[in-house]
């Protein structure tokens, strides 16, 4: 009976029941979490996701909300057979001003950045997930990647958004709701709400123009030294990036895309600057007389970030790695590996990602750490946390992590009150983020 109602709003193409239709939605990237779903149903405009939402509303049908599906703790899909709403059908794009930007929901990142770019601008956040992870799900789980050392998370780029309520209401501007009505305020608590307070249809996005000067360079980096360069390269005003890798993990990419490792080391630090002068001059002096490959353009700096870039998937190659993406400070980065290893043991592991200091100032890093192999889960995040870290970082709690969710955001509660306000019979993603 839904289903054919469904199939009345969104049309027989886009209610998908066939198995073999839904398969491809039914497994998240990482292929560790799989499910089942009645139906996929995919809107085409706002007005369809809507009046998708009002029937399910109706029905006490739990949902799914999906977008590019390149989660990696187990959100985006339905693992309780609850009925999945994919967004990527709504994917429109407009430059508004030269500092905004708005686009549909299912917009996927590079098609933001390309359309910044065609308007002389730039988008602030970029992560090597940028050709299928869409705007929702971007504000969703608060995406950090690579720039957030300069712009931020999502949530900071975020001007507005449109969404649609459990019930199907639809509220065209976060920014222009009453103080009475029940979504206000909502536009604080969007970005790493990873689904369960509202779907996303569109935002506005903040853009910019990137200083005409670049310099990217790769710097090996002894574990007594890590800190201080970090320090050092962070109070660069032309800093783009810091990224962190090891001697593992560059020889790991360096074979997958047919290279030689440019540097080996205990650590190895991708730094990318902006200006208008030359930033290779003042990323110079930082680097001093350690070991460094520079590039001075935008060509040979593509060049090094291959070896970051391709990570992912190189480690994808061995096997289903566990992935933990953990956020640790400065001064634990070097205990990291030998004890998640001595958690993993006939494990390997691999520990890449980006390091920043965090909007209150706290030295604090990204990182991704995959294991291929045996591990004992509890015993990595016991780590993370004994270090003075967070379980989560920047791809959300999802389903994944919920079991240690109150040790890991101190928001949940207040997340909660508003979850019970907006989505009452608890429809929208009723299986991530929130404590078992
Ligand atoms: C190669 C690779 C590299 C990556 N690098 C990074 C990185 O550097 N930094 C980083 O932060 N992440 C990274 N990720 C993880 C992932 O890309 C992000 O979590 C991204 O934000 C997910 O976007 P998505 O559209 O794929 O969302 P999905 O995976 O489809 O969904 C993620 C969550 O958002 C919810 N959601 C999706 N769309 C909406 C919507 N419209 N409204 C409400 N809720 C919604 C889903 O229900 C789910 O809970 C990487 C992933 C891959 C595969």
């Amino acid at each position: 009976m839904l289903i054919n109602d469904l199939i009345a709003v969104v049309g027989l193409d886009h209610c998908l029941t066939d198995p073999d239709l839904r398969a491809g939605y039914e497994v998240d990237w990482t292929g560790r979490y799989r499910g089942q779903t009645p139906a996929v149903v995919r809107p085409g405009s706002v007005e369809e996701l809507s009046a998708v939402l009002a029937l399910c509303h109706a029905a006490h049908q739990p949902v799914v909300v999906q977008g590019g599906n390149t989660g990696m703790v187990g959100g985006s899909v339905p693992l309780a057979k609850e009925l999945l709403i994919s967004v990527a059908r709504l994917g429109n794009l407009q430059v508004v001003s030269p500092t905004k930007l708005r686009a549909g929901a299912g917009a996927t990142l590079a098609r933001v950045q390309d359309a910044a770019l065609a308007a002389g601008a730039s988008f602030g956040v970029d992560t090597a997930a940028r050709d299928s992870a869409t705007i929702g799900g971007m504000i969703a789980t608060n995406a950090g990647g690579m720039n957030v050392v300069r712009f931020g998370p999502m949530g900071d780029q975020l001007l507005d958004a449109g969404v649609v309520l459990a019930d199907g209401e639809y509220i065209p501007s976060l920014r222009d709701t009453r103080p009475d009505h029940r979504a206000f305020g909502l536009i604080d608590h969007l970005a790493g709400s990873e689904g369960v307070l509202a779907v996303v249809a569109h935002a506005t996005l903040a853009i910019g123009t990137d200083p005409p000067q670049v310099a990217v360079a790769m710097i090996e980096v002894p574990a007594g030294r890590l800190q201080r360069l970090i320090q050092a390269v962070e109070e660069l005003p032309s800093v783009y990036a810091i990224e962190l890798f090891g001697a593992r993990e560059v020889e790991l990419t360096a074979a997958a895309i047919g290279r030689t490792a440019p540097l080996t080391g205990d650590w190895l630090v991708l730094v990318e600057c902006r200006s208008a002068e030359d930033p290779a001059v003042s990323l110079g002096q930082v680097v001093g007389e350690l070991p460094a490959v520079v590039a001075t353009n935008q060509t040979a700096g593509g060049e090094l970030w291959l070896f970051r870039e391709a990570l992912t998937e190189a480690v994808s190659r061995l096997g289903v790695p566990h992935k933990f993406d953990v956020r640790v400070p400065h001064d634990a980065l070097n205990q990291l590996r030998p004890r998640v290893e001595a958690a993993a043991p006939g494990g390997t592991v691999f520990v890449w990602g980006h390091a920043f200091s965090n909007r209150y100032g706290h030295p604090t890093a990204n990182l991704h750490v995959n294991v291929v192999g045996r591990v004992d889960d509890e015993g990595v995040f016991d780590v993370v946390e004994d270090l003075g870290g967070s379980i989560a970082a920047e791809h959300g709690i999802g389903t994944a992590k919920r079991h240690r969710a109150t040790r890991a955001r101190g928001d949940l509660v207040e997340l909660r009150e508003i979850k019970d306000r907006l989505d009452p019979a608890g429809i929208l993603n009723p299986n991530v983020l929130f404590p078992v």
